[in-house]
């Protein structure tokens, strides 16, 4: 009797550890890996980036990587995908911006 207890104790052991790893972890791990949360993390700092080149344009500065990010910039650096990569920034003659991100297959885009 004691001897299969016994082995139902090691048994258990490592689905208690993996539970108590899930548990413990599971929202830091979840957090940072949901594909739902990195698009929707992405897409607001595309809007970021856009929304930046357009007050640049607005306020009549250069758009310059320079004038856009830094200590007199519109944000303090420049945001790189949650999934990681940096983004790609297209202006037309007018100025206009197209902000895309490696990730557009995931549906990192804007609307
Ligand atoms: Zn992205």
């Amino acid at each position: 009797m004691k001897k299969i207890q016994f082995i139902v104790a090691v048994a258990c052991a490592p689905i208690l550890c993996i539970l108590a790893y899930v548990v413990l972890c599971g929202p830091g791990l979840f957090g940072k890996y949901n594909p739902k949360a990195a698009k929707i993390a992405c897409i607001s700092n595309m809007k970021m980036i856009q929304c930046a080149y357009e007050q640049c344009k607005q306020s009549g500065r250069a758009q310059t990587k320079e004038n856009i990010y830094g200590p007199q910039g519109y944000a303090k650096e420049e945001p790189v995908c949650p999934l990681g990569g940096a983004y790609k920034v297209e202006l037309d003659e007018d100025g206009n911006v197209t902000v895309t991100c490696p990730h557009d297959f995931e549906g990192h885009r804007l609307p």
